[in-house]
C-alpha cells in the first residue's frame, strides 16, 4: 500500500458508521487498515456493519450511540479510548431529514435536524479534541451535502444544519489547525441509500430529476465515498484544511 494513504495503527470512530455512505467510508478505512469504531442507534444494523467490516480483516466494534445525546458523544470517545488507547479519525456522518414545506415544520422537527444533523458534529468534534491534542492530531470529515450549496424547496433545516456543516468545518479547520488536526467537510451528490428511498417516495420524480442532472447519468453508491474517506484520514490530505469536497458525480458542476 501507498504509505501516503496507509491507516494501519490508525482508529476511526465513524458516527452513522452501521450504514449507507458511514458504512461506504468506514469500508475505505478498513480497507487501508483503520481500527473502525461504528456508532449508531440500531442494534441490528450495528451488528451487521460490524460484520461487513470483518471481512476486510480489520478490527471493528459498534457503539450504541445516539448523537442528539452529548452524555452519548462523549462515551463514544471515551470508550474508543479505553478500548484502543487512541482516537485518530473523526468522521460525522449521522444525519437525518424531515421533508415538508418551510410553513409547516414544527420547532420540535427543526431541532431534531439541527441537532442530528449539525450540533452533534459540533458535540463530537469537542469530545474528540483532547484526544486528538495528546496523539499530536487528527483528521475530522464531517458530511455536508449539495444543501450545504444549494437550495432544497422542501429541506429547510437540513439545508441550514448542511450549511452550517460547511461553515463548522473552517471555523475548526482554521481554529486547530495549531494542533495538527485538519478538518474537512465532504459533499455527496445524490447517493443511493435509505434515506434517499425515502425520498424518491416523498418528492415527486425525484429520481428521474437527479439522473437527468448527473453527467455521471447514474445515482451514487455508498462505496462512492469511501475514496475520499481515506484521502482525508490519511497523510495525503495533511495540507488540506477547511475544504468542502464535492463526491457528485458532477451534479454540483452543472449550471
Ligand atoms: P442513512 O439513513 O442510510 O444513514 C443515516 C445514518 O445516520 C444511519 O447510520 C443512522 O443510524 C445514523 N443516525 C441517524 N440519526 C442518528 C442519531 N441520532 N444517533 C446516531 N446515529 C444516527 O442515510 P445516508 O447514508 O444517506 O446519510 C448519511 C449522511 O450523508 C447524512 O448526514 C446525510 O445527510 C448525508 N447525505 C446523504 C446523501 C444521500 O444522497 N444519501 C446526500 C448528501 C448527504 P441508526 O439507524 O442506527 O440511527
Amino acid at each position: 500500500m501507498n504509505p501516503m494513504f496507509d491507516l494501519n495503527d490508525r482508529i476511526a470512530i465513524v458516527t452513522g458508521g452501521n450504514g449507507g455512505i458511514g458504512l461506504g467510508m468506514a469500508r475505505g478505512l478498513a480497507m487501508a487498515g483503520a481500527t473502525v469504531v461504528v456508532a449508531g442507534r440500531n442494534r441490528e444494523k450495528n451488528a451487521a456493519a460490524v460484520s461487513d467490516l470483518h471481512s476486510h480483516r480489520t478490527t471493528a466494534i459498534a457503539l450504541e450511540a445516539d448523537v442528539t445525546q452529548p452524555e452519548d458523544c462523549h462515551a463514544m470517545v471515551a470508550t474508543t479510548l479505553e478500548r484502543f488507547g487512541s482516537l485518530d479519525i473523526l468522521i460525522n456522518n449521522a444525519g437525518t431529514n424531515i421533508r415538508k414545506a418551510p410553513q409547516d415544520y414544527t420547532l420540535e422537527e427543526w431541532n431534531t435536524v439541527m441537532d442530528t444533523n449539525l450540533t452533534s458534529a459540533f458535540v463530537c468534534c469537542q469530545a474528540a479534541y483532547p484526544a486528538f491534542c495528546k496523539g499530536g492530531g487528527g483528521k475530522i470529515v464531517n458530511i455536508g451535502s449539495m444543501t450545504s450549496i444549494f437550495g432544497a424547496a422542501f429541506a429547510g433545516p437540513y439545508g441550514a444544519s448542511k450549511g452550517g456543516i460547511v461553515q463548522l468545518s473552517k471555523a475548526l479547520a482554521s481554529a486547530w489547525a495549531k494542533d495538527n488536526i485538519q478538518v474537512n467537510a465532504v459533499l455527496p451528490g445524490w447517493i443511493d441509500t435509505d434515506l434517499t428511498r425515502r425520498a424518491r417516495e416523498e418528492v415527486e420524480g425525484l429520481h428521474d430529476r437527479v439522473l437527468a442532472r448527473t453527467p455521471a447519468g447514474r445515482w451514487g453508491e455508498p462505496n462512492d465515498l469511501a475514496g475520499i474517506a481515506v484521502f482525508l484520514a490519511s497523510h495525503a490530505s495533511d495540507f488540506v484544511t477547511g475544504a468542502a469536497i464535492p463526491v457528485d458525480g458532477g451534479y454540483s458542476a452543472q449550471a
